[in-house]
């Protein structure tokens, strides 16, 4: 049953967000670039609430408080070790930014990679609980579809036709579906790890939300924006809340 729930969510959070992300770009330019920053704002909330509430009480209570914290920490760094080496970036401009404007299969490879990592914090969250699987699938979906749009757009920019951009898009998505099936294989037998494991999903959100995600929208100063992000980071949180509060 709990696998069913697991590949629910992985297929939603991935080829789902990239179908969603390919409708979205028969909208305007215009109305994309005012509502990119929307949909990051509500994924930052949801990013957050899953791993501050979320993942990281349930990692303390199934592997003690100071195993967990380590792993967090021990998470942060390996984050930051894989998007510097991989060059694996949430960006959410449409246009080209530094490391994006190179190359088109550098996005494709950072992506996959990163959609792995998604399979298996939804595969960890379900293995713990139920009501923490969904809460989990429900930030990766929020934080995959502005990611998705992002992505398709800088794919058309680095020479991509549509159809190839879809294609490869929904290649990469997929990764999230062997990530969560190795996931749930391996530590359905090794609950002894699942407090350190929970703990690195927890720095995964946490570092998308706050390395990745903050730092673009502080970089789009417009006619204001700033109330209605924080308005959607709290209905983010609102939503995660929420469903702790109704599934207990
Ligand atoms: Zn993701």
């Amino acid at each position: 049953m709990v696998l069913w729930w697991i590949l629910g969510f992985a297929l939603l959070g991935s080829l789902g967000a990239v179908s969603a992300a390919a409708a979205f770009l028969l909208f305007p330019k215009r109305v994309r670039e005012r509502l990119v920053p929307l949909l990051v704002s509500y994924a930052t909330g949801t990013l957050l609430a899953a791993g501050v509430i979320g993942l990281l009480p349930r990692a303390i209570e199934q592997g003690g408080l100071t195993t967990s914290l380590r792993a967090l920490l021990a998470g942060f760094l390996v984050f930051f070790v894989l998007e510097r080496l991989l060059i694996w970036r949430h960006c959410h401009a449409e246009s080209p930014c530094e490391v994006h404007g190179t190359t088109g299969s550098l996005i494709l490879v950072g992506d996959a990679l990163h959609n792995f990592v998604d399979g298996v914090v939804i595969a960890a969250a379900f293995l713990s609980s139920v009501p923490l699987g969904i809460g989990t699938g429900i930030a990766v979906l929020a934080h995959e579809l502005p990611q998705e749009v992002g992505d398709f757009a800088l794919l058309l920019d680095s020479g991509f036709s549509r159809s190839r951009a879809l294609l490869w898009n929904l290649l990469s998505g997929a990764a999230t579906i062997p990530g969560a099936i190795l996931a749930y294989t391996t530590l359905g037998s090794l609950q002894g790890i699942m407090g350190p494991v929970l703990g690195l999903a927890a720095a995964s959100f946490i570092y998308i939300g706050l390395a990745d995600l903050v730092p673009g929208l502080h970089r789009r100063i417009g006619p204001d924006p700033g109330f209605a992000q924080f308005l959607l980071m709290l209905a983010g949180i609102g939503t995660i809340l929420g469903l702790q509060l109704s599934l207990g």
